[in-house]
């Protein structure tokens, strides 16, 4: 027997595991000023309030992560599963543990779905155990991924639909002057998307997200109309939007470049995306699609097929906070999206607003960033 190696001390753990105690939900909703007036629907009625559904994780030691699931529309149905459904599986398990605990909830959770509000919860949780990693080893969430490829990031205008073609040049002429490089319309109709382009000129990239509200023949013909146009992307134009075989005859003409993805639950439906030659650019949200964990394997696999890797990012949180460091990583930096609105509040206290179209990586351990208490209190849904 090796002596050197009995009296070898055992081997003791880097950093001891760390028990989550505390889960909980937090919806905040908060006033918005949209630039117009936007017959713009969140959950059904044309609203002015941005919802963010927190998911709060605290360990043994006070430690606190924050994460984010999608909603819209004070949805206090979607707190509650979250919270009666997948929170209590987190409780006890090692913080450690991000893919293990990803996976099990996945698991045991299986038959609610897939896509949807479980996924959106597992997705918070995910979030948050990152932000928690960060925080117990000191450094920041990019750094975690491997390390920032920039300090700050690019940011897209993702302007409202207004519906009214003064509103849009309005709102596309001011993100122009507020340092916008690249603006996304949401309009539908042919007069609006030509007048913001035209207001644009050469001052601005202009893209196009329609979110999904056409048959295939329908998409075919204003993929043909909006050609002279030179759209820089052109999102999710056919209806269902797991229609990636209808997605690809659009994409076939070659006219446009094809982006989708906000709607996809897992890797695996950017898979058959892919292998239905549906998409140029994969869109997967960090608070729908199963957080930071799912998001590095999808730009994994776009980096192998030549797919690009450009984020969806529609909310204001913790999950906007995670793109901005999953976007840093990647040493293809990707645009980030930011609805174009102002709030009556900042949850960050205008770290994450955009100064001259561009947000700084926050440096912080985790995230970097947690959100400002007071805002929460004053906004919060009871
Ligand atoms: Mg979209």
């Amino acid at each position: 027997m090796n002596r050197r190696t009995e009296e070898r001390p055992a081997p003791r753990p880097a950093v001891a595991p760390q028990r989550i105690v505390k889960a909980e939900t937090i919806l905040v909703s908060i006033p918005f000023e949209s630039g117009g007036t936007p017959p713009w629907s969140f959950g059904g009625s044309p609203r002015l309030q941005f919802d963010t559904l927190f998911v709060r994780l605290e360990t043994e030691d006070g430690i606190v992560g924050w994460g984010e699931a999608f909603s819209r529309g004070e949805d206090k149905s979607l707190a509650a599963l979250i919270e009666t459904r997948v929170l209590p599986l987190v409780i006890g398990r090692n913080a450690f543990e991000i893919s293990k605990i990803k996976f099990d909830l996945e698991f045991q959770l299986q038959n609610f779905g897939r896509i949807g509000p479980i996924v959106y919860g597992i997705s918070a949780v995910d979030i948050a155990l990152w932000d928690i990693m960060g925080k117990l080893t000191g450094v920041p969430l990019s750094t975690l991924l491997g390390g920032a490829f920039a300090g700050e990031v690019e940011v897209y205008a993702s302007l409202m639909r207004y519906g009214n073609c003064a509103d849009v040049v309005k709102a596309t002429r001011q993100a122009i002057e507020r340092g916008y490089r690249y603006i996304k319309l949401h309009e539908i109709t042919e007069n609006e998307i030509r007048a913001s382009v035209e207001a644009a000129g050469s001052d601005a990239l202009v893209m196009l997200d329609t979110n999904c509200p056409w048959s295939v023949a329908e998409a075919l013909r204003y993929d043909e109309l909006l050609k002279p146009l030179n759209l820089y992307w052109l999102e999710e134009p056919v209806w269902p939007p797991e229609n990636y075989v209808g997605l690809a005859r659009v994409k076939a003409t070659g006219r446009h470049r094809i982006a989708a993805g906000e709607n996809a639950g897992s890797l695996h439906d950017f898979v058959a995306m892919i292998e239905a030659n549906a998409i140029d650019i994969a869109q997967p949200d960090v608070a729908k699609t199963g957080g930071v964990s799912e998001l590095l394997k999808i730009a994994a696999l776009c980096d192998a097929k030549g797919i690009e890797f450009v984020p969806h990012c529609a909310i204001f949180g913790p999950g906007q906070v995670a793109t901005i460091h999953l976007s840093a990583a990647q040493r293809q930096l990707p645009l980030l999206e930011r609805l174009y609105c102002d709030f009556e509040a900042e949850l960050y206290r205008g770290e994450t607003t955009p100064k001259r179209g561009k947000v700084r990586v926050p440096a912080g351990p985790g995230l970097g960033l947690d959100p400002a208490l007071d805002v929460i209190d004053r906004y919060r849904v009871k």
